[in-house]
């Protein structure tokens, strides 16, 4: 199948209000031409524990990666490049833009450098809602940014953000009509997630308003050809990300920079070990300084590394899986876990009370619409502990 790399680019310009991702201000003190040598130090170091496999996929996320300088991009994309890897199976260099960092010429310098997918940080057309959440962007620099993908006929996908504070049914049909209209090729589509007591979780709409907009989002995009085939995205035939979908396939990923998450299987470790960076830039610094080629997780304690036990796999393979729109395979189940394992999965199935929550077929099953829309519940049902597979 294949593996995909991960760079996480922590600087924005300002911190979104409802943001937990790790992030840093512009103005940090290191800055991101270091930044950059850290990748690069932790690719060198890592990268082995890769090696024989094909690279599927490379994704700047972030933070803003579109800020990062093209030099330090044309460097860490040189330097996967020419670490012996088969790029036969290459498909896919995604880059997170937040509207207003980009220009044509600098789009012209990302084509060159052979990105050739942009994930724009939309979030919502309206310029009032933009502020409430902290967004530094502005509408008119969406549009001017879309209209460049547009024209320069690139895949692009949209995020958009909605169950924003005071946005009611009329507002968010409004701010989809908008989405509509420019017939993005994928969009992601996200209910505002903060907790309980948050400045922002406020005047929302109700929860059955919230339930509501899903079904009106998943409704007209279809009538636009984009189809859902995750729970949270949306594309037209051949533009679903590729990137994300190892995610949801059980594939392996190696993720660089802070906070970034791997995934790696081994002979050892069938099941899959994951490991993961701090969020504390002067660990992560300290980290990626002591590791070699040798040793990559010389550094890692024990709080940054799990080898997956049985349960723990197979709770993460049936709760991705059944993000997916095709829902869980029972011929990748099996694949991975034996024929005992899918009758597991099949008696919690027959115990789902509700059988309109999924649907059926000879090859496996996926969660129905009323089933995404308590995804999380149904997640439970798939959920393993160590003692159920004794
Ligand atoms: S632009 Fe994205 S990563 Fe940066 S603060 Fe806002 S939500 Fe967080």
């Amino acid at each position: 199948m294949g593996f995909g790399i991960y760079i996480h680019i922590p600087y924005c310009i300002q911190k979104c209000r409802y943001c937990d991702f790790t992030t840093l201000p512009l103005n940090h003190k290191m800055g991101m031409e270091r930044y950059a040598d850290l990748i690069l130090q932790e690719f060198q170091a890592r990268h082995t524990l890769f090696v024989g496999r094909k690279v599927r996929s490379i994704y700047f996320g972030g933070g803003t990666p579109s800020l990062l300088p093209l030099q330090d991009m044309g460097r860490i994309l040189a330097q996967i490049r020419s670490a012996g890897f088969d790029l036969s199976e290459l498909e896919e260099t995604t880059l997170e833009i937040n509207p207003g960092t980009i220009d044509q010429n600098r789009l012209d310098q990302y084509l060159v450098l052979g990105i050739n997918r942009f994930s724009v940080g939309v979030q919502t057309f309206s310029d009032q809602r933009l502020k409430l959440v902290g967004r530094e962007h502005t509408v008119n620099a969406t549009q001017s940014d879309l209209a460049l993908l547009k024209k320069a006929g690139v895949a692009y996908s949209v995020d958009f953000l909605f169950g924003l504070p005071g946005q009611g049914l009329s507002e968010f049909q409004d701010d989809l009509a908008q989405f509509v209209a420019w017939d993005p090729p994928h969009l992601s589509a996200y209910n505002l997630t903060v907790p309980k007591g948050h400045p922002l979780d406020r005047q929302r709409a109700p929860d059955g308003d919230q339930a509501l907009m899903f079904d009106l989002l998943s409704e007209a995009l279809s009538k636009i050809g984009v189809h859902r085939y995750e729970l949270s995205n949306y594309a037209r035939t051949g533009f679903e990300g590729v990137h994300n979908s190892l995610y949801w396939n059980d594939a392996e990923y190696l993720g660089l920079g802070v906070s970034a998450h791997s995934y790696l299987k081994t002979e050892k470790s069938p099941n899959g070990v994951r490991f993961w960076n701090s969020p504390s830039l002067r660990l992560y610094q300290d980290q990626v300084e002591r590791s070699t080629p040798s040793d990559p997780f010389v550094t890692l304690p024990k709080n940054q590394y799990e080898v997956l036990q049985d349960h723990e796999a197979l709770t993460d393979f049936c709760h991705t899986q059944l993000r997916k729109v095709a829902g869980l395979s029972w011929a990748a189940l099996e694949d991975k876990f034996g024929h005992d394992t899918r009758q597991r999965v099949e008696k919690r199935l027959s115990e789902v009370p509700d059988s309109g929550l999924f649907k059926q077929s000879e090859n496996g099953f996926s969660l129905s619409n009323q089933g995404f829309k308590i995804a999380n519940q149904m997640f439970l049902h798939f959920t393993f502990l160590k003692s159920d597979l004794m």
